[in-house]
């Protein structure tokens, strides 16, 4: 099927041509900043099948995985939408806040629990990594 999904002010839209491959919540310190002190939820999807209308701003760094990351976000709102690493040119993850639907997409996994404050709930039902899965 197909999604759609964009920033919060809507400079930036985008559309989804394939089924996430993996839905993740990640509690790795970057995604800590991004997701406002809670874990990030996102999806990896094949980077082929995500079509982008505008031109969102980026930010380059190295990510606790030691792979080059750029995590891209509308430069008006300030709404995260997307992340690629260098490791993994071939997929991308798109922000599941972003979707304009997010029904039917649930996390299976949740990586870097090394990383999660002493509160955070780990969902004993997922799949769970202290850092990044192989
Ligand atoms: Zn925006
Ligand atoms: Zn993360």
């Amino acid at each position: 099927m197909t999604r759609t999904g964009g920033c919060r002010c809507g400079a930036l839209r985008y559309t989804l041509d394939a089924e996430p491959l993996a839905t993740r919540l990640c509690w790795c310190r970057d995604c800590q900043y991004w997701a406002l002190g809670n874990a990030a939820v996102n999806i990896v999807v094949p980077r082929a099948a995500v079509s982008v209308d505008g031109t969102p701003r980026s930010w380059d760094s190295t990510a606790d995985s030691g792979n080059r990351m750029r995590r891209s976000f509308c430069g008006e709102c300030g709404t995260q939408l997307f992340s690629e690493s260098e490791g993994n040119p071939q997929n991308m993850v798109i922000r599941v806040g972003s979707l304009d639907d997010a029904a039917g997409i649930a996390p299976t996994m949740v990586i870097w629990t090394a990383s999660a404050p002493a509160w955070a709930h780990i969902d004993p039902a997922l799949q769970a990594f202290p850092g990044q899965p192989q």
